[in-house]
């Protein structure tokens, strides 16, 4: 049996396409997505406790002060965490486990898991960032702008992560993350 799994933090801004990444590496059994949770309004078709788990701002509060998550931070006026329990429980079984997270959150996280592997998520350019959160179609123009300004600060963070991986072709990039992870559980 494996020991303890990965933690694996992947970010990257909006847009980038971290979410589709993400979909394709949990069709491997051995890997787990922790489902955040978060104060912002579901967008589109999302449902609680699939994308995440929407919470009122007085229901993440309350989580905060029973220490129930294992990082949590603001981003663009809403809170976003990851909760402690599942992470554990799904590493002590042997599961990798990906945190889908911003920069702040990664930052904490390496604080308490110095052994967490971090790989950043790029879109080719801005250009093609902006064309991806349009095609959306489900923000206002004013959250657009919000997300590219954030973007453009993330962007500059990128070098602070164990690994940066380009998503332009989807293929690719899945390929070069499953790489990152086979090499790190064979260490
Ligand atoms: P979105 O609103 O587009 O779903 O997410 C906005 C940002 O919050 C993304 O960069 C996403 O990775 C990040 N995020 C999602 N869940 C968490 C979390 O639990 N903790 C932190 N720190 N960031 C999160």
């Amino acid at each position: 049996m494996r020991s303890e799994g990965l933690l694996l933090v992947i970010s990257g801004p909006a847009g980038a396409g971290k979410g589709t990444v993400v979909g394709e590496l949990v069709k491997d059994e051995n890997i787990r997505l922790s489902i955040s949770a978060t104060t912002r309004a579901p967008r589109g078709q999302e449902q609680n406790g699939v994308e995440y788990h929407f919470l009122s701002r007085e229901e993440f509060e309350k989580m905060i002060e029973e220490n129930g998550f294992y990082e949590y931070a603001q981003y663009v006026g809403n809170y976003y965490g990851s909760p402690k329990k599942p992470v554990e429980k799904w590493r002590s079984e042997g599961k990798d486990v990906i945190l889908e997270i911003e920069v702040q959150g990664c930052k904490k996280v390496k604080s308490i898991e110095p052994g967490c592997i971090s790989i950043f998520i790029k879109p080719p350019s801005l250009e093609v960032l902006e064309k991806r959160l349009r095609g959306r179609g489900t923000e206002t123009e004013e959250v657009i702008a919000k997300r590219m300004a954030r973007a453009k600060e993330e962007l500059l963070l990128a070098e602070d992560y164990d690994y940066v991986v380009v998503n332009d072709a989807l293929e690719d990039c899945v390929a070069d993350v499953r790489r990152i992870i086979e090499e790190n559980r064979s260490v």
